[in-house]
C-alpha cells in the first residue's frame, strides 16, 4: 500500500510541475497549491517509512528521495521522531513546533507566527540537506524548462506547506498530558473524517492508536473505543475549533507539548 501511496505522491507532484508552465492563471494557481499540499503530505509518507525502516533497511532510500522533495531532512527527522516515541509522556520528548518560546501572554498572532519561524524546524534544515533540496529542483526547473521552479517550490513551502504541516500535526498532542506515559492521557485521536482528508493525512487522526502500536500501517488502524480519551474529538473541526479557542484565551505555558 505505502508502494501505492509513494506512486500517487510522485504523479500528483510531477503533474503539478509540468503544469505551473501552463498559459492559464488558474492552472497555474491550482497547480501550486497542488505542489504545497502535496509536499505536506510527502512528510506524512516520510513519517510512515521511518517506522518501516527500524526493520527494514532499504526503505531508507525512499525517506531520503522524498526528504529532498519535501525539504525534509530525512535522517533527523527519523532521529527526532524515534526519540519522539520513546520519550512520549515525559519532559525528554519535545514535539515538532517550539511551543515553549510562547509566554503567558501569548495569544493567537504569537501561535500562527510559530508556524513560520520555527526554530527548532529551521535548525534541523542543515545547509547539506536544503542545498541538496534546492539543486534537485533546479536541475528540474531547467528540465521542465521553467527557470523559476526553485521560487515556486520555496514559495509553496512557507506558505502552504507549513501551515499544512502544523494543522496536520497540531491535533496530536496539543493540551494533552505531557508528563503521563499512559497514551490515554498524552496523546489524542480524532474519531472520524472524511477518506480524502483521511488520505492527505495519511491517517493521523488516529495519533494514540499510532502510538500504541507504531509498526501497524496507518491506514490498517482502527479507532479504539479501549483507548477512547475526554482529549479525542469527533472531527477536525471540532477539533479546530477547541485549539482556536484556548490559543485565544492565551497560553498557559506547560499544557502546550
Ligand atoms: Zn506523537
Ligand atoms: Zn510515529
Amino acid at each position: 500500500m505505502l508502494i501505492l501511496k509513494i506512486t500517487i505522491y510522485f504523479k500528483i507532484l510531477f503533474i503539478s510541475l509540468i503544469n505551473l508552465n501552463s498559459d492559464y492563471t488558474i492552472i497555474q494557481l491550482i497547480c501550486f497549491l497542488l505542489i504545497g499540499l502535496i509536499t505536506a503530505h510527502g512528510i506524512q509518507l516520510i513519517h510512515e517509512i521511518v517506522h518501516i525502516s527500524v526493520k527494514k533497511n532499504q526503505w531508507n532510500f525512499f525517506g531520503e528521495a522524498l526528504g529532498i522533495l519535501t525539504l525534509t531532512p530525512y535522517k533527523i527527522y527519523k532521529n527526532n521522531h524515534l526519540r519522539h516515541h520513546r520519550y512520549l509522556g515525559t519532559m525528554k520528548d519535545r514535539d515538532f513546533f517550539d511551543f515553549h518560546l510562547l509566554r503567558k501572554q501569548s495569544n493567537l498572532f504569537d501561535t500562527i507566527k510559530l508556524i513560520w519561524v520555527n526554530f527548532k524546524d529551521l535548525k534541523s534544515h542543515t545547509i547539506t540537506s536544503l542545498t541538496t533540496s534546492l539543486i534537485v529542483y533546479l536541475i528540474l526547473g531547467f528540465s521542465l524548462d521553467n527557470n523559476y521552479l526553485v521560487i515556486f517550490i520555496l514559495s509553496a513551502y512557507f506558505l502552504i506547506t507549513k501551515p499544512a504541516h502544523f494543522l496536520i500535526e497540531i491535533p496530536e498532542h496539543f493540551d494533552c498530558h505531557r508528563d503521563n506515559r499512559n497514551k490515554k492521557f498524552n496523546s489524542r485521536s480524532i474519531q472520524n473524517s472524511i477518506f480524502l482528508i483521511k488520505w492527505f493525512t495519511n491517517w493521523n487522526h488516529l495519533h494514540r492508536e499510532h502510538h500504541w502500536n507504531p509498526s501497524v500501517a496507518p491506514e490498517k488502524l482502527i479507532y479504539s473505543d479501549d483507548l477512547k480519551s475526554k482529549y479525542d474529538f469527533k472531527n477536525y473541526l471540532d477539533f479546530y475549533s477547541y485549539f482556536i479557542n484556548q490559543i485565544s484565551k492565551g497560553v498557559k505555558n506547560d499544557s502546550f507539548f
